[in-house]
C-alpha cells in the first residue's frame, strides 16, 4: 500500500500550502460560531467538517468498532481508546467522502450546510480531556546547550542522558488550546547578586519549542509496553509550547526537577496529526550507537519524523510575526516509541488522552534553538528584532506562535499553529509586599 498518493484530491478547494490537505485530517473539538455544545471534526483547507453530523447520518459506519457514538462526544478520548484499527476505518471513510468524485457528500448540499463549518469561525478547545501531563527533555542539543551554560561543557549531558528519556510529570490542570492568553507568573527567586530570595513576577520568561503526541489505548496498571508494541498506543501529535520561568525555575529545580517554573501554562494546536498522517514522514532519527540503550529502549525501526518547525514572534511594536527560530523533529534523540516505552517500563499505567511532550527540541545549528534561553544564550547574546528592539528573555505583550509540517511528493500536512501572547503579571499583595522590599 502506498503511504500516500499524490492524485487524491477533494472537492474541496485546498491552496497548495494549506496544511490541512486531504492526506491531514487532523482531529479537533469546536464549538460553532451559533453556539451549541462542543464537538468532534476534521480540519480540510479553511473548513471544519462536524463527525457529529456524519455519525448520526450513519456515514461513518464502522458501529461494530463503536465508532459512530464516540464520534458524537464533546472530547477526543474515547476515540483515542479505540485503538489504530478504528482510526484507520474512520480516516479511510473520512478520504472517500472527501474525494473529488465521490458523490455522498459533494451533491447533497443540505448535508455540506449542516457538516461544514468556516474554520476561521470556529472556537477550538482542547482536544482531550487530558489526565496527565509528562514532558521529556530529549533533544540532544538541547541538552547540551542548558548543560553548557549550568555546568561547562566538559560536564554538559548528565551521567544518564544517553540511557534513557530523561523526563517529569507536568502539570495536567494548565494545558491549554492555542490562543489562550498566557499570565506572566509570579514566583520566587534568587537573583545572583541577591543575598536572599524574594518573590515576584519572573523576569526570565520563555518558550519552549516542543511537540506532544495523545496516548490512545492505555495499559494496566503494573504492566509495561513492550517498545515493538509502542506505536499502536500513540494517536498523533500536537505542537506544544511549555513555557517557563528560568529564574523560578534555576532556584527551584534542585533536587526534584521543574515545578511552578513550568506549571504556571503549557500551550498546544488544537488540531491533533494523526501517526497514519505523519506516515510518510518518518525517517531515521540520530544514530544511536555509543551508547546503544538498553535492549527494552531499542526502536524496532526509523522512529523519527522530518517535521519542520518554526517560531515566530510578534512585540507589541510589530505590524507581523517575526521568525526567529527554525527546528526539525527528526534531531529529537529520544522517539516517541522509546518515551512512551520507557514511561511505561516501571508499570505506570498511561491512559487515552494523556499528553506526552518531546522537550524542546533543538538542533545543532545555532539559528534551530529551541528556547530564548539558548538563542540570547541565556541573556548574553540578546536577539535584535525587525523592529529594533531586543530580546533576552520575553516582555508583556509579546506574542509567540509555533508553527510545524512535513512536505513529500508535493504532499503537505501541517499542524497550524499554537500561539500565546503574555499578559503583565496580577500582581497580589504579598507579591507587591516583597517587590517593594526588593
Ligand atoms: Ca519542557
Amino acid at each position: 500500500m502506498s503511504l500516500h498518493d499524490p492524485g487524491l484530491r477533494s472537492f474541496i478547494e485546498i491552496p497548495a500550502d494549506s496544511d490541512f490537505s486531504i492526506h491531514n485530517l487532523p482531529y479537533g473539538v469546536f464549538k460553532p460560531a451559533f453556539g451549541g455544545a462542543p464537538r468532534i471534526g476534521v480540519a480540510i483547507g479553511d473548513q471544519v467538517l462536524d463527525l457529529s453530523v456524519l455519525a448520526e447520518r450513519k456515514l461513518l459506519a464502522g458501529d461494530e468498532l463503536g465508532v459512530g457514538s464516540v464520534l458524537q462526544l464533546a472530547t477526543l478520548n474515547a476515540f483515542m481508546a479505540l485503538g489504530r484499527p478504528a482510526w484507520r476505518e474512520v480516516r479511510a471513510k473520512l478520504q472517500r467522502l472527501l474525494r473529488h468524485d465521490e458523490p455522498a457528500l459533494r451533491d447533497d448540499a443540505g448535508l455540506r450546510t449542516a457538516a461544514f463549518h468556516p474554520l476561521r469561525q470556529v472556537e477550538m478547545q482542547l482536544p482531550a480531556a487530558i489526565g496527565d501531563y509528562t514532558d521529556f527533555y530529549s533533544s540532544r542539543e538541547h541538552a547540551t546547550n542548558v548543560g553548557v551554560m549550568l555546568r561547562g561543557a566538559d560536564n554538559a549531558l548528565q551521567p544518564n542522558w544517553l540511557h534513557l528519556p530523561v523526563g517529569y510529570h507536568g502539570r495536567a490542570s494548565s494545558v491549554v488550546v492555542s490562543g489562550t492568553e498566557i499570565r506572566r507568573p509570579l514566583g520566587q527567586m534568587k537573583p545572583p547578586e541577591a543575598e536572599h530570595p524574594v518573590f515576584g513576577p519572573t523576569r526570565l520568561l520563555d518558550f519552549e519549542l516542543e511537540m506532544g503526541f495523545f496516548v490512545g489505548p492505555g495499559n494496566e496498571l503494573g504492566t509495561a509496553v513492550p517498545i515493538e508494541q509502542a506505536a499502536e498506543h500513540i494517536f498523533g501529535m500536537v505542537l506544544v509550547n511549555d513555557w517557563s520561568a528560568r529564574d523560578i525555575q534555576a532556584w527551584e529545580y534542585v533536587p526534584l526537577g521543574p515545578f511552578l517554573a513550568k506549571s504556571f501554562a503549557t500551550s498546544i494546536s488544537p488540531w491533533v496529526v494523526t501517526m497514519e498522517a505523519l506516515e510518510p514522514f518518518r525517517c531515521a532519527g540520530p544514530a544511536q550507537d555509543d551508547p546503544e540503550p538498553l535492549r527494552y529502549l531499542r526502536n524496532p525501526g526509523p522512529a523519527a519524523f522530518d517535521i519542520e518547525l518554526e517560531v515566530l514572534l510578534q512585540t507589541r511594536a510589530m505590524a507581523a510575526p517575526q521568525r526567529i527560530a527554525a527546528s526539525n523533529f527528526r534531531y529529537l534523540y529520544w522517539s516517541v516509541l522509546q518515551q512512551l516505552a520507557h514511561h511505561a517500563s516501571g508499570g505506570c499505567n498511561l491512559r487515552p488522552g494523556d499528553l506526552l511532550a518531546s522537550g524542546t527540541i533543538s538542533g545543532p545549528e545555532k539559528h534551530q534553538r529551541g528556547s530564548m534561553l539558548e538563542l540570547a544564550w541565556r541573556g548574553s547574546e540578546p536577539i535584535t528584532l525587525a523592529s529594533g528592539e531586543q530580546r533576552a528573555f520575553l516582555a508583556d505583550g509579546d506574542t509567540v506562535i509555533l508553527r510545524g509540517h512535513g512536505e513529500r511528493d508535493g504532499v503537505r500536512v501541517g499542524f497550524g499553529e499554537v500561539r500565546g501572547t503574555v499578559l503583565p503579571a496580577r500582581l497580589n499583595g504579598a507579591a507587591q509586599a516583597a517587590e517593594a522590599r526588593v
